[in-house]
This record gives C-alpha cells, sequence and structure tokens, in this order.
C-alpha cells in the first residue's frame, strides 16, 4: 500500500443511515403522542411517499419482504403459477413467490447493467405455451431502473402481471420514448412497486416497506390484507352489528408499519433528493477516478441511477475484498444468485443454469456509498483500490 495521508476515524461500510436532530425529535414527538402504532403518522407517510413517486396510492408495511409477499397474495400467487425474476437480487424478491405456494423462474441478466435482461426473459417465454408464466418481477438492481414499458410490453404479449422490485431506487427514473421520465415505482407500467427502509436503503426506518400502485382495487385489498384481512369500512362489510362491529373477510397478516416509524420515514424524506444528489455526486467521481484504472469495471451507469449502490468487477474480488477490510473499509458483494442459494438448489436450480449471472457474481464488488461519505473518505477507498490493482 502507498504511503495514505489519509486515514479513516470510523469503518467505512459499503452503506449506512443518516439520521439527524430533527428525525430524532419527530419519532420522540409520536412516542409521546396518542398512538405508538396505527396513528395519523402513518396516512401522512402514504400520502408524502405517493407524492414522491408519483404514485396513486401507498401502503406501509413492516419491511421490503412484507410488501412483496402482500404483492404477490393480491395478484393470487397460488399452486401451480409460475413467476421469473431475477438471479441477481436479494432472496426476498423469489421468497414472496414461495410464501404463496407458486413457482419461482429465473432468466440470466445483461452483463452490462446487471438487470434482468428481457431478451432472455422473452427466450424463456417463447420456449414455453401461452399460459404458462404468471407474472414477472424485475428488480431496479443497485438504483439502476428497468424500463419498465419494455418489460410491460412483454408482460401484455405474454399475459403477465408485473411487480416491480424498486427497494434500490426511490427517486430513480428511466426516460421513456416520448422523453418523460418515469420514476420508478409510478405505477404507470406496473401493477404494484415495494420498497425497503432497510437501514442501508435510500429511506431509512430500520424496518419498514412501502407498497405503491395506480390501482384502487389492489390498493383497498392490500390495506385489508396489511391487518389480518379485517375492514371496518361500512361499505365493505356483509353486515353490521354496531359501532364496535368489523369482519376478518379473508386471511391477512399483522404487516402493518408503527406510527413511529412512518414518522421517521417523513422526516427521511424531506431529506431524499439531497441524499440523492449526494450519491449520484459520489458516483460521477468514482466513474471519474475508474476510467483511468482498467482494471476495474463499473457497471453501467444513466441519467435516472438512483446509486444504492456502487458496483465495480474486478479480476480478483475476494482479494480486493479482503484488502479493503484491512484498511477498515467493508465492502460487500451484491448478491449470491439466488438460484445457487441451497433453498432453491434443494427445488431443483443448478449452479451453471444462469452463467452471465454467476461470472458477475464471481467479481462484483459493492464499495461504500452514502450520502454521509465524506469527500476525503472516499478519496481514501479509491486511492486503496488503486494500490491493490496496481499492485
Ligand atoms: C432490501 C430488499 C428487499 C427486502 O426488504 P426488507 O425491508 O429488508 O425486507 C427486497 N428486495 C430488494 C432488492 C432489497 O434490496
Amino acid at each position: 500500500m502507498p504511503d495514505l495521508a489519509f486515514q479513516p476515524t470510523r469503518p467505512i461500510a459499503y452503506g449506512r443511515q443518516h439520521i439527524t436532530p430533527d428525525d430524532v425529535q419527530a419519532v420522540t414527538e409520536t412516542l409521546y403522542s396518542d398512538y405508538l402504532t396505527q396513528g395519523p403518522k402513518v396516512a401522512e407517510f402514504e400520502e408524502k411517499f405517493a407524492a414522491y413517486i408519483g404514485a396513486k396510492y401507498a401502503v406501509a408495511v413492516a419491511n421490503g419482504t412484507a410488501a412483496l409477499h402482500l404483492c404477490a397474495l393480491a395478484l393470487s400467487v397460488g399452486p401451480g403459477q409460475r413467476v421469473i425474476t431475477t438471479p441477481i437480487t436479494f432472496s426476498a424478491s423469489a421468497n414472496c413467490v414461495r410464501y404463496c405456494g407458486g413457482e419461482v423462474h429465473f432468466a440470466d441478466i445483461d452483463p452490462e447493467t446487471a438487470l434482468l435482461d428481457l431478451g432472455a426473459v422473452r427466450r424463456l417465454l417463447e420456449s414455453h405455451p401461452k399460459g404458462y408464466f404468471h407474472g414477472l418481477i424485475p428488480v431496479d438492481f443497485a438504483g439502476l431502473p428497468v424500463n419498465l414499458e419494455a418489460a410491460r410490453q412483454l408482460c401484455d404479449e405474454f399475459g403477465l402481471w408485473l411487480i416491480e422490485d424498486a427497494c434500490h431506487a426511490p427517486g430513480g427514473f428511466f426516460t421513456d420514448p416520448q422523453g418523460r421520465e418515469q420514476r420508478c415505482g409510478n405505477g404507470q407500467f406496473a401493477e404494484l412497486a415495494i420498497f425497503s427502509f432497510h437501514p442501508v436503503k435510500h429511506i431509512a426506518t430500520g424496518e419498514g416497506g412501502m407498497i405503491t400502485t395506480n390501482r384502487r382495487d389492489l390498493y383497498e385489498h392490500l390495506l385489508r390484507l396489511r391487518t389480518h384481512g379485517i375492514t371496518k369500512d361500512p361499505a365493505q362489510l356483509t353486515r353490521n352489528d354496531g359501532g364496535w362491529y368489523m369482519e376478518m373477510q379473508e386471511l391477512g397478516y399483522n404487516y402493518r408499519m408503527p406510527d413511529m416509524l412512518c414518522a421517521l420515514g417523513i422526516s427521511q424524506l424531506r431529506r431524499a433528493d439531497e441524499g440523492l444528489a449526494r450519491r449520484r455526486q459520489l458516483a460521477a467521481r468514482y466513474d471519474a477516478a475508474f476510467a483511468t484504472l482498467p482494471q476495474v469495471r463499473p457497471l453501467a451507469g444513466a441519467p435516472g441511477h438512483a446509486y444504492h449502490l456502487y458496483v465495480i468487477q474486478v479480476p480478483d474480488r475476494k482479494g480486493l475484498y479482503d484488502a479493503l477490510r484491512e484498511q477498515q473499509i467493508f465492502a460487500q458483494v451484491h448478491y449470491i444468485p439466488v438460484h445457487t442459494m441451497p433453498y432453491y438448489q434443494g427445488l431443483g436450480w443448478l449452479p451453471g443454469d444462469f452463467p452471465l449471472a454467476e461470472n458477475y457474481y464471481a467479481h462484483c464488488l459493492s464499495i461504500p456509498l452514502f450520502p454521509t461519505l465524506t469527500d476525503e473518505e472516499q478519496q481514501y477507498v479509491i486511492d486503496c483500490i488503486r494500490a491493490f490493482v496496481e499492485r
């Protein structure tokens, strides 16, 4: 390693939440209010989040995984249903189908972006009779928005529904052929989109998630599913015994997001654009630094990239990962391909099934990217990577 003037004063992880005194105050106010769980902050967070994303409706839920589960339920996933997703994602994108008894299928990725390759999805669809597959769950991986208009066309052609896993991309957008910016999760193309508020995500509430949609029927169904399948809405009751009366009309869950976490979400949402701008600025600095380092290949960028992750590919990934750890830099790997997980291998998937995803996995590393990463810390990360690849 070269003589590095800068020494970090804290370990530098690949992602990190940013909590301000305003956030703390928002939570404490709720703690002293009448509601710890289903109070006014839930609806306020839903309205503000929907407005930010540009969708009609939003439903706050316990976490991103619960969001996926409820979406799969709302779209009637069950035994005999076959759903396609990407091997390069967090396993929850696939697991939601399994929770409902459906079958998970995969298609390979585009190696330039690590997103699900819609060409590969089309080949998979064409190799089976129409009606064989029921749904598609693409992921805005690392924050790079999927071209959802193209995904929608493909789904319409083959009769599939579409859930956008937008956990990495609140505030991200792709540009449609008319030149309009289409925000991730805006409900224009996918029936449903989901977000997570896990600490490493753009908006951090500890645990928390959101579903967005433009479909009123799905919205109302999700509200019931989130709370045991129970409704109190007089218009939906089959009878009415009095003021206390409510009905459990179907099997739902307790997937509610508490009021105090919604208050934190509202406070974080105010800074969402600021955080996004900083993420893009840091990503541009990485791009510039690695443009002169041929051994380091970043994933493709785009103007609407939300930069949840900054992923590079290097020949000796394990070596770099270990060397960075010694320098107090805690990079991470996103993701171990889902189909190679023992659980999915138990369902019949094998290493070698998706060679592009597996090759990507062999070389990828997510390096530190979060709004409070300082310029000096980032330069240190760059210097350490350069020293390793040029050693
Ligand atoms: C974080 C994440 C999830 C799950 O969200 P949780 O809130 O952790 O349950 C699902 N999909 C993707 C792509 C994620 O990054």
